[in-house]
This record gives C-alpha cells, sequence and structure tokens, in this order.
C-alpha cells in the first residue's frame, strides 16, 4: 500500500459493531494513525452518541487536533479546539423537508410491506436534525442482531429502491445495518470528502478511505465519484489489519 496523506473511515461496522464502541486496540491504532497524519471518521451516528460513547480518550491525546468527525452521514462537521468539540459546519433539515421525508416513507413502507414479519425494537424514526435515520428494526438494537436479519439485504434494498425516486431532492442512502439515512441533496459522505480535501489542502485521490458499505446503495459508495482511494471491509477485525498496513507503508510519516 502506499502511504496516504489522510485516511478515513466509517464507523458502523467498519471501526466498530453497530452502535457500539470501538475496541480499546483499535482507538489505539487511531492514536497512532493521528501522530502520523488526519484522519476523518465519517458515520451516519449524531455527534451527542459518538461523543458519550468512546471519544473521551482520543480528546485526551495532543494529536486529536488532527482529528476530524463527519457525522450524521457528513452533514455535520465536528473538531477538537482546546477542551471543547467545536462545530465546523451543519446543513439542518427544515419543516417541511422533515413533512414530506415523513410521508414519503410511510408510502413506501405501505407499498413494499417490507415491515411485515419484523420485530421492532424501539423508534424506527429518528430525527438527527440534519439528517432523518429510517431504522427498520428500531433503535437501540438488542445485541446479537446481525445482517442475517435481512439476507441480501434483499428488504432494505427493497425499501431504499422504492423511497429514493419519491425524494429526489433529498440525498437517500443505506447506512449501518438496518437504516435508510435522508439528508439534504448533494450532502453525504462524498460532501464530507470533498469538504476535508479542501480543509487540508489534500486531492482526494492521495487520501484513503476505508467502509464495509461501498455496494451500490450503501452509504460509503457515495465518496467513489470523488476520486478518494478505497478499500473495502468486512468488519472491525479486517479494518484492524488494515490500519496496520497503513501504519506500516507510512512508518516514516508524522503530522506537521
Ligand atoms: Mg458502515
Amino acid at each position: 500500500m502506499e502511504c496516504p496523506r489522510a485516511a478515513l473511515f466509517d464507523l458502523d461496522d467498519t471501526l466498530a459493531p453497530t452502535l457500539q464502541a470501538p475496541e480499546p486496540v483499535v482507538t489505539q491504532r487511531l492514536l497512532e494513525l493521528l501522530a502520523k497524519m488526519p484522519v476523518c471518521i465519517m458515520t451516519g451516528r449524531d455527534f451527542p452518541r459518538i461523543q458519550e460513547s468512546f471519544l473521551g480518550e482520543l480528546a485526551s491525546s495532543p494529536d486529536v487536533k488532527h482529528l476530524y468527525l463527519l457525522v450524521s452521514g457528513a452533514s455535520q462537521g465536528y473538531r477538537r479546539n482546546g477542551k471543547e468539540w467545536e462545530q465546523l459546519y451543519t446543513f439542518d433539515l427544515g419543516e417541511d423537508d422533515r413533512r414530506a421525508i415523513r410521508a414519503a416513507i410511510e408510502e413506501s413502507v405501505r407499498e413494499t410491506a417490507v415491515l411485515e414479519g419484523l420485530p421492532c425494537y424501539g423508534e424506527r424514526y429518528v430525527d438527527k436534525g440534519s439528517m432523518i435515520s429510517y431504522a427498520m428494526l428500531g433503535v437501540p438494537l438488542p445485541r446479537g442482531i446481525t445482517r442475517e436479519w435481512d439476507p441480501g439485504n434483499a428488504k432494505r434494498g427493497a425499501l431504499w429502491k422504492n423511497l429514493a425516486p419519491r425524494l429526489p431532492q433529498f440525498d437517500v442512502v443505506m447506512g449501518g445495518m438496518t437504516a435508510i439515512d435522508i439528508a439534504r441533496k448533494g450532502i453525504n459522505k462524498a460532501y464530507g470528502v470533498k469538504w476535508l480535501s479542501e480543509r487540508l489542502g489534500i486531492p482526494a485521490g492521495d487520501m484513503l478511505y476505508v467502509g464495509d458499505a461501498l455496494y451500490e446503495g450503501g452509504n460509503d459508495a457515495a465518496v467513489i465519484p470523488t476520486g478518494i482511494r478505497t478499500r473495502a471491509t468486512s468488519g472491525p477485525q479486517e479494518t484492524l489489519s488494515i490500519i496496520n498496513e497503513i501504519l506500516g507503508s507510512c512508518a516514516d510519516k508524522k503530522t506537521g
């Protein structure tokens, strides 16, 4: 592997199991990586949730200034500024947007009947301010739920195919293990890559993106047209070896 100038990671099923914190060893490797290059975590989760889940250890490192958090599907950006997390940008949805999104979801659910026979563990409609997340099994998910809840992504894929054309004025992607995420048009992980590329003055092609959903309609696939180098992962275990590979290829590198 050629040493990238910045490393970007999806969170759910890439750095950590769905909606859980990364293992301590993953956080440790991220800290090692931060000593070498800017690191970005790009996720459908919202900021309050990742803050309470695992940011403490990263925040206490002097290298945290090289960490960028692009959350809620990159519709919001954060960075540590001294002792505080500073919001760098946000693209909030309006009330009309919320109404249109809710109505379209209800129609698609009715028409596809994909929820029939599925358990529901909590709230399905989750409003993250700048992104609406529709979690097909509800949240929070009990532990132990795997991708097997929807073999071949059949039910979620069907809902996504029905819903996306109803909301052409929005970005509609599959995120995490059960969700469909909706944000303002053009506000997706590709936007996040371009924003970071401009912010750092590093061409997208010199950066590496690691994610588990680089397949068609997956929330990571949006980054592909930016020209960023991509690496698919099957989960946190493989991601750990990818990080080790990056560290190995960047042995002499240090962040300024
Ligand atoms: Mg993921």
